[in-house]
């Protein structure tokens, strides 16, 4: 999807966090939305593509209880659609919505995004979260870290300097942290020339462009300092051989690895990674939508959103998950069909009732169930 770097800066950069929604009333505006363009109650079958995280289990009841139906799961650990499964969704239902997430922890009290709390775990611990996604970026993190550690600046005279450990020179590695040389050290004669070549580092006079982008005092006289978090996402990429098919284990981080310089400079990496997954998912599986025979002159609703989820605190069950709407497609099932980008979903989903009379109560579904007569399978 992000095929060049100006692409990854400016999509992220449109993702608008400040239109997120409490879950308890995105999901009725989600039903009455689905009702006004003609879905029919009680002949819709939602459906979840979510990490497999029991954090994502609040959203999923709330799914229950306004939809009036448990919702297929489309999901795979991370949030990915699993696009296999459109066909037995659609055999399941008249009217079809699909519920793309992915998901990532925010802690209240340090007001940060990446962890929540699990209440279940002997000492109520704080893990990462997105798991999975932050299982992926580690690698790329510590990549990073090394490239932050091991490249200085300093100034000897009017000249700025740039030293760099060999290992983040040499062309002929697999994978690892590239830099991109020419926007960093000046070029002479097609090349870039060293002033100096160390026995672990060589030394290069920075581009004009470098120089002029950063302040005087991150150039000390006569000494150096770590680039630090001046090594912006502009200068570097990743490359890593990554094994695994579409919708295979290694399907996310295929989805990050482009835009993976903006994730690990982040201050908010886990919540840059969702955005990233979220964007990706809804652009690849919109397509297999389309594509999808057993949808075609059906009713189909498909959101992507990134599910936000607010560590419980003392005496509370579930998460105070909230729901960030990222785009949306819909088909009428009469030919008709419109993709709706961030701001048409969000004002579309506000205009709706947050009321919905067609809810069910779990708890009396559940006990209605426990009083009716035993049916005895025979055997
Ligand atoms: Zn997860």
């Amino acid at each position: 999807m992000f095929a060049t770097s100006s692409d990854i800066q400016t999509v992220i950069g449109d993702f608008r966090i400040d239109s997120m929604m409490r879950y308890s009333q995105f999901v009725p505006r989600l039903y009455n939305l689905c009702k006004s363009l003609g879905f029919g109650a009680g002949n819709i079958m939602p459906s979840r593509a979510f990490c497999s995280d029991e954090s994502q289990g609040y959203p999923i009841i709330l799914i229950t209880k306004h939809f009036g139906t448990f919702p297929f799961n489309h999901g795979m650990v991370g949030g990915i659609v699993a696009s296999d499964r459109h066909g037995a969704h659609a055999d399941h239902g008249r009217d079809l919505v699909i519920i793309q997430a992915s998901h990532v922890g925010y802690d209240a009290d340090s007001k940060t995004f990446g962890t929540y709390r699990r209440i279940n775990t002997a000492d109520n611990d704080a893990t990462v979260t997105c798991g999975k996604i932050g299982s992926v970026v580690e690698w790329y993190q510590e990549e990073y870290r090394f490239a932050r550690n091991n490249i200085y600046l300093g100034r000897v005279g009017d000249h700025c300097l740039v030293t760099i450990d060999n290992q983040l020179l040499h062309e002929d590695r697999e994978q690892g942290l590239f830099l991109h040389l020419d926007r960093l050290v000046r070029h002479d004669n097609g090349g870039p020339l060293p002033v100096r070549v160390q026995s672990t580092s060589h030394t290069y006079q920075s581009s004009p462009e470098f120089m002029q982008s950063l302040p005087a005092d991150a150039w000390p006289d006569n000494d150096r300092l770590r680039i630090g978090h001046y090594l912006g996402p502009e200068l570097f990429e990743f490359r890593r051989t990554i094994e695994g098919d579409i919708e295979g284990r290694s399907h996310l981080e295929q989805n990050l690895i482009n835009p993976m310089p903006w994730i690990v400079t982040s201050t908010d990496p886990l919540l840059v990674a969702a955005q990233v997954n979220t964007q990706a998912e809804f652009d690849r599986a919109f397509r297999t939508i389309v594509r999808e025979k057993a949808y075609q002159g059906k009713r189909v609703l498909f959101i992507s959103c990134i599910n936000i989820d607010i560590s419980p605190r003392g005496g509370q069950l579930f998460p105070l998950t909230k729901c960030v709407p990222w785009a949306a497609y819909i088909q009428d099932g009469a030919g008709g069909s419109r993709t709706l980008e961030q701001d048409e979903i969000v004002n579309l989903l506000k205009q709706q009732s947050a009321e919905n009379p067609d809810q069910i109560d779990l708890e009396d579904a559940i006990q209605q169930m426990e009083k009716v007569k035993e049916i005895r399978i025979e055997c």
